[in-house]
């Protein structure tokens, strides 16, 4: 890497890919440093035992923005999509119930059941610490317009136009990894992978000096346009030599700690027909399991013919311990837990943990203050940038908005 950078860019998941990226596409040449070997963050497929497995997020929501970087990456051919109206079922009283499409269905009773799960399903988080205006900017709107979150959105789903198609959820044919690849192929040198940010320094003329460490040592580049794309602690920790309140005000995010747990049967064990997307855990089901997806129903590929292929997620800041359990446990607490729900009679062929320590931001109540005082105190910063899931919603259409909208703004600050 050259000593002096247009613009730097800290963190290889998909906010950071999708930033260096656009700023390459924008003609500046920007530089992307990622501490592990392999980019990607929390994106990650292998395949194992002829199983496709996807080890964090499961697929994603089409956004047009999405679709239009699947075009100019050539991989639009790549994309698998889910079955539209593939039911997703809640399980209430013990009994796994189909969740509306329409909305003259939903009832508030059904409301109240479902944003529990929904709340776990999307952050792994507590629906009573959790801000509904930060984490649900809709239902938020929702709650002003009716004056309760069910009765708000009863209303907005009102005006009768019949059943609505849930958002599109997609995946690629070889695994959500290869939007990632795709990336890292255009940057190709401009990725530096194994090389770990260790500290930021702010320099007299107002340019930055970042430490970078790796394998053979350490070296120090100089930019003008840094953009921070990683965890907050990392973030908080990094731009604590710039100002300490950047440690305890990123520091004050809480992250939920989630095991992804996949199992795979054969299709014969199985009775429940699997017709569907998956199922959420209402609370007071008493489970440990907050859902399960059932990859092999959603997209071909998934499982060795005849087998299918589950995955489910414990743990979330209502069961902290669950991800501290080892893989083995995991394995064998979550095949209890979803084999009578299921009709299984056998016990898995295959199985794969994954434990992530720091899987979701949560999006708790004060959260828009917080992020408004990181704003103000970037703002003393000119040449700072923050992108990341911690920020403006943690799914990956989010992530790739709030990127774009980074590197908008970088542009327009070198071209001022
Ligand atoms: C289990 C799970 C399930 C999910 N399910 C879904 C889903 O179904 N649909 C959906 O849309 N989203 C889902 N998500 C959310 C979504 O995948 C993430 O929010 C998003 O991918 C985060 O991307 P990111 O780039 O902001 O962060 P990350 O992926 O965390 O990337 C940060 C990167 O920074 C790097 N880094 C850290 N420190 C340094 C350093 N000092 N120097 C250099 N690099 C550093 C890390 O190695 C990492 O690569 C899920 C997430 C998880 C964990």
């Amino acid at each position: 890497m050259t000593r002096h950078v247009p613009a730097l860019v800290v963190g290889g998941g998909i906010s950071g890919l999708v930033c260096a990226y656009t700023l390459r596409k924008f003609g500046i040449d920007a530089q992307l440093v990622e501490s592990s070997p392999r980019p990607g963050g929390v994106i990650n497929s292998v395949t194992r035992d002829g199983f496709l497995l996807e080890l964090g997020p499961q697929s994603f929501s089409s956004t047009a923005a999405l679709r239009q970087h699947c075009l100019d990456l050539g991989i639009s051919n790549e994309l698998l999509q889910a079955p539209p109206r593939a039911p997703r079922y809640v399980l209430v009283d013990g009994e796994l119930r189909p969740v509306p499409l329409s909305p003259p269905a939903f009832s508030p009773q059904l409301l109240d059941r479902l944003v529990g799960p929904f709340v776990s399903g999307i952050y792994a988080g507590d629906p009573e610490r959790l801000s509904v205006r930060s984490s649900f900017p809709q239902l938020y709107e929702a709650e002003k317009v009716g004056g309760s979150i069910a009765r708000g959105m009863l209303r907005v789903a009102k005006p009768n136009k019949g059943p609505r198609e849930r958002p599109i959820l997609q995946s690629f044919r070889e695994g959500n990894e290869t939007l990632v690849r795709a990336l890292a192929n255009k940057l190709g040198p401009a990725l530096l992978t194994s090389t770990c940010v260790a500290g930021v320094f702010r320099q007299n003329d107002g340019s930055f000096q970042i430490r970078l460490e790796n394998r053979d040592g350490s070296e120090s580049v100089f930019t003008n346009s840094l953009i921070l794309a990683t965890p907050t602690d990392v973030t908080g920790r990094l731009l604590s030599h710039l100002d300490s309140s950047f440690e305890s005000l990123l520091g004050s995010i809480d992250y939920a700690a989630v095991a992804v747990v996949s199992l795979g049967y054969f299709t014969k064990d199985i009775a429940h027909s699997l017709n569907g997307f998956g199922f959420l855990v209402a609370r007071s089901a008493g489970l440990r399991v907050l859902g399960s997806v059932w990859n092999s129903s959603l997209f071909p590929g998934r499982a060795p013919e005849g087998h299918a292929l589950l995955t489910s997620f414990v743990g979330g800041t209502t069961d902290p311990a669950a991800a501290k359990l080892n893989p083995e446990e995991l394995a064998s607490l979550v095949h209890r837990e979803i084999s009578p729900l299921l009709s299984i009679r056998s016990e898995p062929v295959f199985s794969n943990v994954t434990i992530w320590p720091g899987a979701l931001p949560q999006y708790n109540l004060g959260h828009s203050d917080r992020l408004a005082a990181v704003a103000k105190l970037c703002s003393r910063f000119p040449g700072l940038w923050l992108t990341g899931n911690y920020l403006r919603g943690p799914a990956i259409g989010s992530c790739v908005e709030q990127a774009l909208a980074v590197a908008d703004e970088v542009r327009n600050h070198l071209t001022a």
